[in-house]
């Protein structure tokens, strides 16, 4: 399919990089796609950022059949441009379309659409320490009608946004606090993917943890409340003695592209890699023994984040020495290092 391209006629002032945020600037262009059930997905093309237009009885506003994924572009030191295991992220975009009945895109085509995209806009993709371009791939129900159905209708956008460094501040420990009063997802849910939903209904607790001093939530299982899932909008890792350990792919864990790389580089340096059930009282009781050496969260926004302190109910505890962990650094290092080229990538890592 041929993409059409459309200049914007009047390019934005781009911002100071040494000054970016996250999120709230936004490129000259965007690509849309648009899908029938007739045509299926057709129309590609990349045209000017602008506001999309919708009917007040859009489906996603009211029942949010909709999804998104969340990935970078990164400048290397040669001037290139390198994106992290794109494909990865679209075979989840597809997964989380499977989950709310979205027709799946090409993940071929969109990565090459993403790409077209990329160098449409390459004089975006800021190039000072630690920046890089957000990619936000998102899908939507278009069908204007209040019914509760899967949509006839979608649109398939990419837009992009230039984006600081995440540890501008330096590489700082935060504080996690566990919630029994909330769940985020449950086994046979859409915990696993990620649909619009999800985020939405992780605000109250999210909101709860800061009121309490904490930056973000710790998730236990939607069924007992026993077994750890996630922090955050991150996936969760645990130094215990030399085993690295991280919540098993339950049903209701989103399974991360950087939860994946720190197991697949854990495993090449040859350690203790271990992908199981841990309850909270096993964290608490390691910790209590001395066992427990190192918390940290994974993601797209700020690769590694290490955990400083914890709280469980009237249980708080410092991690380590409350200090960046050796652990978090090596894989926090790493990470960085392939996605901006400064290193080798395993094979089909980078593209
Ligand atoms: N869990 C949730 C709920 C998330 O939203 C994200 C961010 N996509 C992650 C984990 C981390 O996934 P990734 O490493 O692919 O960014």
């Amino acid at each position: 399919m041929q993409i059409t391209i459309t200049n914007a006629e009047q390019l934005k002032t781009k911002p100071d990089e040494n000054q970016l945020g996250f999120g709230t600037i936004f490129t000259d262009h965007m690509f849309n796609m648009d899908y029938s059930v007739e045509k299926g997905w057709h129309n590609p093309r990349i045209e000017p950022y602008a506001p999309l237009v919708m009917d007040p009885s859009t489906m996603v506003l009211h029942y949010g059949q909709g999804v998104f994924e969340g990935l970078k572009a990164y400048r290397n030191d040669k001037g290139g441009v390198q994106l992290f295991r794109p494909q990865e992220n679209f075979s989840r975009l597809n997964q989380s379309n499977r989950k709310l009945c979205i027709p799946e895109i090409d993940e071929a085509f969109a990565l090459e659409a993403l790409k077209q995209l990329l160098t449409v806009e390459k004089d975006w993709i800021p190039s000072a320490p630690g920046t890089s371009l957000y990619i936000r791939p998102t899908i939507i129900a278009t069908d204007p009608f209040l019914g509760v159905r899967a949509s006839f209708t979608y649109r398939f956008f990419i837009i992009l946004s230039p984006v600081g460094a995440y540890y501008a501040e330096g590489f700082n420990p935060v504080k996690i606090m566990v919630t029994k009063e909330h769940v985020r997802a449950v086994r046979g849910g859409v915990g696993d993917t990620k649909t619009l939903g999800n985020y939405a209904a992780s605000l109250l607790a999210g909101d709860l943890a800061h009121k309490a001093g904490y930056t973000q939530v710790l998730w236990l299982d939607g069924v007992e409340q026993k077994y750890v899932e996630e922090v955050g909008a991150m996936n969760i890792f645990f130094v215990i003695d030399d085993e690295l350990v991280t919540p098993e792919l339950s049903g209701s864990i989103l399974p991360g592209i950087t939860r994946d790389s720190v197991l697949a580089l854990g495993r090449s340096w040859g350690m203790k890699v271990s992908e199981r059930k841990i309850s909270i009282d096993e964290v608490i009781d390691a910790h209590a023994s001395g066992h427990l050496k190192e918390i940290f969260g994974s993601g797209t926004a700020a690769v590694i984040s290490p955990v400083g302190e914890l709280k469980y109910g009237d249980t708080v505890i410092t991690v380590g020495d409350g200090q960046v962990g050796p652990l978090a650094h090596k894989f926090f290092q790493a990470i960085q290092d392939i996605q901006y080229g400064v290193i080798d990538a395993p094979q089909g890592w980078v593209e």
